[in-house]
C-alpha cells in the first residue's frame, strides 16, 4: 500500500514539474494573439473539449486556476472515493456498452467505435476507485494529448465591447496582456452565486 502511494506521489510530482513548464510555454505562445476558443477550467469537461479542439485546426487555450488538471478532485469527494462507477469487467465486448459502465473515461477522437483509447479502466480495478487515481488519470490524459493548458491561471473577468467584438479575459496573475478570444466556453464546474449589496 505504501509502495502504491509512493509511486503515485512521484507521478504527481513529475506531473507538476511538467505543468509549470507547460504553463510558461502556453502563455508565451498566445502573448498578444487572438485565440479562437478559450476554455475556462481543466476539469473533465474542459479536457474533453480541449482534446476535440486539438484534433481540429482551431486555436484554443484552456485556463486553469489550479496547479494541475482535475483541480476539483484535489479536495472532493471529501471521503476520497469516487461515486462514479468503474465497471471494468462487463463480460461484453461491445465498446459502447462497456463505456456506459465506465463513468470516468474521457473520450478521444480516435476511432469512436472502439470507445476510447485512453481508458480510465486501465488505471484501476476498483468498482469505486480513489479520487487520487482519477486525478492522476486526468493529468496524464492532458500530458498524453499535449493539451494547451495554462495552469495556475485564473480568469478574473470576461468582457466584450459589442456583440461583434472578441471577448477579453483578465487573467491572474496578469501575463502582461488581456487575452482575446473568439468564443469563451465556461467549464468552471460548480460555482457559488455572487450576491451584491444594493442600497
Ligand atoms: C461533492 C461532489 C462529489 C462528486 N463526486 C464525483 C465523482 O466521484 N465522480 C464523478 O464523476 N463526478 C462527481 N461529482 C460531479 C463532478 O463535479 C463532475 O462530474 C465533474 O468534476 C465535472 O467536471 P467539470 O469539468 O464540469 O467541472 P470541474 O471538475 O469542477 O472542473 C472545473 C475546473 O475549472 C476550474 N476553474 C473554475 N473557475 C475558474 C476560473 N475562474 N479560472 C480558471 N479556472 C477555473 C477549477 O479549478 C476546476 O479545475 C461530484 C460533485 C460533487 C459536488
Amino acid at each position: 500500500m505504501i509502495r502504491v502511494n509512493c509511486c503515485l506521489f512521484l507521478r504527481v510530482l513529475a506531473l507538476l514539474t511538467v505543468v509549470e513548464a507547460t504553463k510558461e510555454k502556453v502563455l508565451q505562445q498566445i502573448d498578444g494573439e487572438r485565440v479562437d476558443f478559450c476554455v475556462v477550467g481543466a476539469g473533465p469537461s474542459g479536457l474533453q473539449l480541449a482534446q476535440h479542439f486539438q484534433s481540429t485546426s482551431a486555436s484554443y487555450v484552456v485556463l486553469e486556476r489550479g496547479a494541475g488538471a482535475g483541480n476539483f478532485y484535489t479536495k472532493f469527494p471529501i471521503h476520497g472515493t469516487l461515486i462514479s462507477i468503474n465497471k471494468k469487467y462487463t463480460g461484453n465486448s461491445n465498446a459502447e456498452f462497456n463505456l456506459r459502465h465506465d463513468w470516468n473515461s474521457i473520450l478521444t477522437s480516435v476511432d469512436k467505435s472502439n470507445g476510447t483509447d485512453f481508458a480510465f479502466t486501465d488505471y484501476s480495478d476498483e468498482y469505486f476507485p480513489k479520487s487520487e487515481i482519477l486525478l492522476t488519470y486526468l493529468n496524464e490524459y492532458a500530458t498524453h494529448f499535449d493539451l494547451q493548458i495554462a495552469y495556475n491561471t485564473e480568469v478574473k473577468m470576461v468582457t466584450r465591447e459589442s456583440e461583434a467584438s472578441d471577448f477579453e479575459l483578465k487573467l491572474e496573475p496578469n501575463p502582461g496582456f488581456d487575452l482575446k478570444c473568439g468564443i469563451v466556453v465556461w467549464a468552471g464546474g460548480l460555482g457559488m452565486p455572487r450576491s451584491f449589496e444594493v442600497s
